[in-house]
C-alpha cells in the first residue's frame, strides 16, 4: 500500500469513504485514526502509536493478528480453487470439511450449517429458516419472532429489525412480526431487586409476551447469550434456565445469536454451552475465521434440519459467496489452532479467571459502579455516584471521555454509552492482561479528572 502522511489519508478518507455507524460530518472534522499494521495483540497507527487491542478488532480476531497458518491456508486455497459456488448441485472440499468441523465443535444436536458472509446475513437467514420450518410444519400462522430491547443482531433490514436499538429503528422503522421484550440488564434496570430476582423477572417478560401474542402466533425467540454491542450485559444466573423452561413449555424455536460469543470467548465453544441452553439455530460469524476472511453461518439443530431435509422442496435462499473456499479455509485453520492450542480450556481455566480477578480490582475506582466479566469479556460501568448509580449525564459523555483517555494510554476499549467494553484476544499472556488492566486504570484516572473538572 502506498505510504501517505496521516493528514493525506484523513483528507481522502473524509472525502470518499463513508464509515459504518458514523456521523460523517463529525468524523470529517476530527479525522480518522489510520491503522496500518497489526501484530500479535497490538495494532499500530500510521504515526507509529502501538495500542493493545482490547477489542480483538471488532470482537473477531480472537487469536490476535499474527497467525501465519491461517494466512497460508487462505493462500493455498486461493492457488487451488479461489472460487466456486455451492448452487446447482456443486460443492467443494473446503466447505465440506468445515461443515464437518463445525458440527464437531457445536452442540451434539447441531449437525448442519448454512453459510453466509456475515452475522447480519446470518440473521436474515434465520428469519427465512424459521418461517420455512413452521410453513413445512403446516403452522404458517407462526410468524412472530421475539427479540429483546437493546439487542444487536446486525445491520441488514431483517437483522436491524430483529435488533432492539431504538435509535436504529428510528431511522427506518422495522419489519412486521418482530416484537421486543425487556433485557436482563440488572445494573441499569434492576432497581431494588436482587440480581436473581431480576433475572427471573426479565425471563417472565418473555412468557408474558408469548401469552399476549398467542402461542399459536409465536415462531421463535432470538437472543445473544450475553448482549455484546448492547454493553456486555451478562445476565443474572437465574435468567437462562428460566427462559429455556419457557421456550420448552410453549415449543418456541430458540435462536442463539453467537456472532460474538461463539468460538471460545466464554470458555466454551459457544455461549449456549456455557449457559446450558439448547438452541435450535446458532448464528455465528466473526471469530470463526479469526476475522481474517468474511464468513458467517447458521448451525441448524436436528429438529429443524430434519424438517428442512424432508419433502418440502427447494429452500429459495442463498448467496454467491455462501461457503466461499478461501473463507472456509481460514475457518478450518482457525479451528485447528483453537483445538491444537486448547484455547477454549485455557480461557475457562486460566486466562478467564486471571482476567476476571485483575479486572475486579478496578471496582474500587471512584468512577466505577460495576465491573463484570465472564471468560475473556468484560464491562466497566462508569458512574458519578457509586451508591445511587447516577451517571454523569445522559449523553454517554463519560464513556466517550474514557474511550479517548484509553486511546491516549495506548489501549483500545470501546464505549457503549457510559459502559466500557473489553474483549481482548484469547491469546493474551498474563503479563499482557496486567498491561491491559494498568492501562485501563490509567484511562479511568485520566477520564475521572476530566469529568470531575466538568461536572464537579
Ligand atoms: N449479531 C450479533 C450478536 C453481533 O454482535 C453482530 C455484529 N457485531 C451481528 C449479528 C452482525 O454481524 P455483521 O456485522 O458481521 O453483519
Amino acid at each position: 500500500m502506498t505510504q501517505h502522511s496521516t493528514k493525506d489519508f484523513q483528507a481522502a478518507d473524509a472525502q470518499h469513504y463513508l464509515h459504518p455507524f458514523t456521523d460523517f460530518k463529525d468524523l470529517a472534522s476530527k479525522g480518522s485514526r489510520i491503522i496500518t499494521k497489526a501484530e500479535g495483540a497490538y495494532i499500530y497507527t500510521n504515526d507509529g502509536q502501538k495500542l493493545l487491542d482490547g477489542m480483538s478488532g471488532l470482537w473477531c480476531c480472537n487469536l490476535g493478528y499474527t497467525q501465519p497458518a491461517i494466512n497460508k491456508a487462505v493462500a493455498d486455497q486461493m492457488n487451488e480453487l479461489p472460487y466456486y459456488n455451492s448452487f446447482f448441485q456443486c460443492s467443494h472440499p473446503a466447505a465440506i470439511e468445515l461443515s464437518k468441523e463445525l458440527a464437531s465443535v457445536s452442540p451434539a444436536h447441531m449437525n448442519n450449517v448454512f453459510y453466509t458472509n456475515s452475522g447480519s446475513e446470518g440473521n436474515d437467514t434465520v428469519l427465512r429458516l424459521v418461517r420455512r420450518y413452521w410453513d413445512l410444519k403446516k403452522q404458517p400462522n407462526k410468524r412472530v419472532i421475539i427479540s429483546r430491547e437493546n439487542a444487536y443482531h446486525g445491520s441488514t433490514v431483517a437483522a436491524a429489525s430483529l435488533g432492539g436499538m431504538s435509535y436504529v429503528h428510528n431511522q427506518f422503522g422495522k419489519l412486521p412480526n418482530i416484537e421486543h421484550v425487556a433485557q436482563p440488564y440488572w445494573f441499569k434496570e434492576g432497581g431494588e431487586l436482587s440480581r436473581e430476582e431480576f433475572g427471573v423477572q426479565a425471563a417472565k417478560a418473555l412468557e408474558d409476551k408469548i401469552l399476549e401474542l398467542g402461542v399459536e402466533n409465536v415462531a421463535a425467540f432470538i437472543a445473544e447469550p450475553i448482549q455484546g454491542a448492547g454493553g456486555v450485559i451478562i445476565p443474572p444466573e437465574t435468567y437462562w434456565p428460566e427462559v429455556q423452561k419457557i421456550l420448552n413449555k410453549y415449543d418456541i424455536l430458540f435462536v442463539s445469536d453467537e456472532v460474538i460469543f461463539g468460538f471460545g470467548r466464554t470458555g466454551k465453544w459457544f455461549g449456549c454451552d456455557y449457559y446450558g441452553t439448547k438452541p435450535d439455530l446458532i448464528n455465528f460469524a466473526k471469530a470463526v475465521t479469526n476475522g481474517f476472511q468474511p464468513l458467517g453461518g447458521v448451525m441448524i439443530g436436528d429438529k429443524v434440519a430434519d424438517v428442512l431435509k424432508s419433502d418440502g422442496g427447494e429452500f429459495a435462499h442463498g448467496f454467491t459467496y455462501s461457503g466461499h473456499p478461501a473463507a472456509c479455509a481460514a475457518a478450518l485453520a482457525t479451528i485447528k489452532i483453537m483445538k491444537d492450542e486448547n484455547i477454549v480450556d485455557k480461557v475457562a481455566n486460566d486466562l478467564g479467571p486471571y482476567f476476571g480477578k485483575r479486572m475486579a480490582e478496578l471496582s474500587d475506582h471512584p468512577m466505577v459502579g460495576e465491573v463484570r466479566t465472564l471468560g475473556m469479556v468484560g464491562a466497566i460501568e462508569l458512574v458519578k455516584n457509586k451508591e445511587t448509580r447516577e451517571r454523569y449525564d445522559s449523553d454517554g459523555t463519560a464513556g466517550a471521555t474514557c474511550r479517548d483517555a484509553s486511546i491516549a494510554n495506548d489501549l483500545v476499549m470501546r464505549a457503549t454509552g457510559d459502559n466500557m467494553i473489553i474483549a481482548p484476544p484469547l491469546t493474551l499472556t498474563h503479563e499482557q492482561i496486567d498491561e491491559l488492566v494498568t492501562k485501563a486504570k490509567a484511562a479511568l484516572d485520566q477520564a475521572y479528572e476530566t469529568l470531575q473538572a466538568k461536572f464537579g
